[in-house]
Formats: structure tokens, sequence, C-alpha cells
């Protein structure tokens, strides 16, 4: 059985859809090209982590390589490891060894500060690109921190500037000369709903607007093709499908064409042309150099370093596919095992139309993935009432899968989720 006969049925006469068992999802993960991707990573015992769109496991690579950086280079080094050991290099060489997933140039990728930063820095450069124009135009349900640091930004502007948010369906139709910048999450974080890329970016160029791309959910999940589809700006996360460690360096990336002309307005002394200069008036480095900001957290570059070092050898091709059929398997067999339970399905059905990940919404979805958490499988819970489950194709396995929905099963079969302790909140959902 191939992974796409796992779910639809073979010969598509429309007869009644075969879901893989568990033997069958055997079969599936010993043929699964993927596979020797796992032992690459800790994954703790009794686990099923479907919550790596949140953040990643480690990789065995990266305890290693962080513990040599601490003692040869921190240790031994000390300050002269900046030149020797190329700790100045790490934004601009991080930069460049994301560049192939994401479908960049090297010298069009930068790694520095966190997502929400890097949108600071690439919303205000992209108004400076177009400063006729005062509309910044985003998706209502975008990603919080998106939406803030936008609302940040027009307050701190004054001028008239202003955020714009409607459905996703009604974009194109809102793209009028008004719009200096159209900034959207690739892969919706609440649904998995997937916009595409090179039709909404030729539509913003029509009306003659930067593109702004967050690729939280997409990057190191789904195959990018931002040259392809003639993006100008991007940011992304280091921290979920890359597993580079909580809170690791994010992205950013400008077309070639927009690099001389942007302006990059936290201007700190490691994006100027010549930081050890040590001149009082600022001067922005030529080309993504001045996307840095501060001192690079080398410790936190070290290890999504060698995190990254394990996608030298993924075929992206076939990690969609795997996306995909992981994605299908789960939806199929969470239809077939906890029908009449009251699980509704809210990322899209089409595997085009989604990213890796796929969200149930359920009226107890709180305690219900608590319950789940319990019992080894972490997803994680939406507001107001998104189960949220994340398929990293590195790692998972198809029986994972088939055994993750045997505990949703019992847990609806058997309401083990009503239960106080599974209702209490903690600061982290
Ligand atoms: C995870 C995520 C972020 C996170 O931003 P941080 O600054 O790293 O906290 C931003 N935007 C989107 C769409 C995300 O999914």
């Amino acid at each position: 059985m191939s992974p796409e006969e796992a779910v639809t049925g073979a010969d598509g006469s429309g007869a009644p859809v075969t879901v893989a068992d568990r033997a069958a999802c055997a079969a599936l993960d010993a043929a699964d090209p993927l596979s020797d991707q796992r032992a690459l990573f800790h994954l703790p015992d009794g686990v099923i982590y479907l919550d790596g769109n949140s953040l990643g496991p480690v990789p065995h690579a990266v305890p290693e390589r962080l513990a040599a950086v601490v003692r040869d280079e921190w240790g031994d080094g000390l300050i002269r490891s900046w030149n020797a050991a190329g700790w100045i290099e790490y934004p601009a060489r991080v930069g460049a060894q994301l560049a192939p997933l994401i479908g960049a140039a090297p010298d069009e990728v930068l790694a520095a500060d966190s997502t929400s930063v890097n949108l600071f820095k690439l919303l205000v450069g992209g108004l400076r690109l177009r400063p006729e124009r005062r509309v910044i135009l985003s998706e209502a349900s975008n990603f919080p921190s998106d939406l803030y640091m936008a609302q940040g930004i027009t307050h701190l502007l004054g001028d008239g500037y202003e955020l714009r948010t409607v459905d996703a369906e009604e974009l194109t139709d809102a793209l009028n000369d008004d719009v200096a910048v159209l900034m959207l999450t690739h892969v919706n974080y609440q649904t998995g709903r997937m916009h595409d890329m090179a039709a909404l970016t030729a539509a913003a160029h029509d009306a003659g607007a930067i593109t702004l791309w967050d690729l939280a959910h997409s990057v190191g999940a789904v195959p990018l093709d931002l040259a392809g589809c003639n993006a100008d700006l991007a940011v992304g996360c280091g921290y979920k499908y890359l597993n580079g460690g909580p809170g690791a360096p994010a992205f950013v990336y400008v077309r070639r064409a927009h690099q001389q002309d942007i302006e990059q307005p936290l201007t700190g002394w490691l994006g100027h042309a010549e930081p050890f200069a040590f001149g009082s008036e600022y001067r922005p480095a030529p080309g993504m150099a001045r996307f840095q900001c501060g001192t690079p957290p080398v410790l936190a570059f070290a290890a999504l370093e060698a995190a990254l070092t394990l996608w030298e050898d993924v075929d992206l091709r076939a990690l969609r596919a795997k996306s995909v059929a992981l994605c299908e398997l789960f939806i199929a067999r969470v239809e077939a095992d906890c029908a009449g339970h009251g699980l509704r399905l809210v990322s899209p059905r089409e595997p085009a139309l989604r990213g890796s990940q796929v969200c149930f919404a359920h009226p107890e979805g709180f305690p219900i993935m608590q319950a789940l958490i319990a019992r080894g499988v972490i997803g994680d819970f939406r507001q107001p009432d998104i189960l949220r489950f994340g398929f990293a194709p590195l790692y998972l396995r198809y029986t994972d899968i088939s055994d993750a929905v045997d505990v949703l099963r019992d847990i609806l079969d058997t309401r083990a989720w009503d239960q106080p302790e599974f209702k209490a909140r903690a600061a982290v959902t």
C-alpha cells in the first residue's frame, strides 16, 4: 500500500475509503524514505510528539555541539573566538544555511533576533519602499504577534499609517493603491490553511504593493520558493520545524533587488557598515548585514546551526509527500475512529491548501488536549476550541499517528478528559 492508498482507497471507484490499520502503518514506516532521520533526534520514551510546529525536539547533534562551543570556543578561546571560531559570521552563515529551504540565494537571508523583531524591521523597511502609501494589509486571523507589531508601527509612525485586516477570501479585492505592504503568514497558525504565495504575490505586485511573508509554520514543513514567487520580504522562525531550540534565532529574507534601498529601522552597531570603526554616525552595511542589530546570541546560534545540518540530506519533495500522507492518515483515522464525539475538522480538507498541521474544533478542546498530553500524546490547544496537531515528517512514523488516534478515541470514549485536573490553565498553552 502506498501512503496515498492508505487513506484514499486504491481504485478511485468511490468505494468506501480504506483507512490504514496499525499493520498497514508499520508497512508504510518500513518503506519510508525519511525513516533514518528519526534516529537523529532525542525523543523521550512514551511520547508521541505532535507539537514540533511549536517547539521542535532536540537533535542529538545539538548538545554535543553546544558542549564543544562552551568548553573550547568560549572556555579556551575567550574573546578571540569572535574571529577564530567565526562567531561574528553566525548571522550570515546560518542565513546561507537556511537559504535552500526557502528558495533563496545565500546572500538574501540573515539569521537574527526573533520573528517579532524581524517583522518590525521588515514592516518599517517595506513601508519606506512605498512612501506614498499608508496601509499594511493583512489577514484578520493572522498570528497575533504579527498584527501587534503592525499596530505598534502604525502608532509609532502616526501620519495616517493604518493596519487593515480582512478575511483570507477578501485579500485580492482589498489590494488597492493604498496598500504599501501585504503582510501574510503563509500557513495559518490556527487552521493550517496555506496561502497561494505565487498568486498573492503577483496580485500584490499588480497593485504596486510589497509582500512580506511570515514562514514560521512553513519552513521545514513545506517546500518554499521565494525566488520563484517573486516574493519581496520574508521572516521565519528557528525553533519550530527547524528544531533550533527554545527562542532560537529567527531569520530575515530580502530579495536582492531591494537590498540596497531598504532601510532597517533598528540601527544597532552590528548593522553598521564599519562597526569596529566606532564612528558616531550610523551608516548601514551593504546587503543583508544591515539587518543585524546587536550582538548575536552565540550559544543559540551554535544550537541552530547544528540542528540545520540535518537538512542537508533531506529531499523536500519527499518531506512534503510524507507530511501530506501523515495529515491525510490522521484526518481519516480521527473521522473514522472518533466519529460521533463532536470533533470538527477546521483545517482545509484539500492537502494542497494545508501546511503540515491538522486542527479539530471541540467544545471541550482544552481538557481533551490536557488528557492527551497526560497520556503522552503532545499537541496543543488554541483559542477558542482548537485541538492543534503538528506533523513533522523527519521524526514521526505512520504508526505514531495510529497510536495517537487510539489514545484520542479512548479519551473520548471514556470521557477521561472530564476531570478537574485537566481544566486548570497554565501560563503557556
Ligand atoms: C511562532 C510565530 C511567531 C513567533 O514569534 P517570536 O517573536 O519568535 O515569539 C511569529 N509569527 C508567527 C506566524 C508564528 O507562528
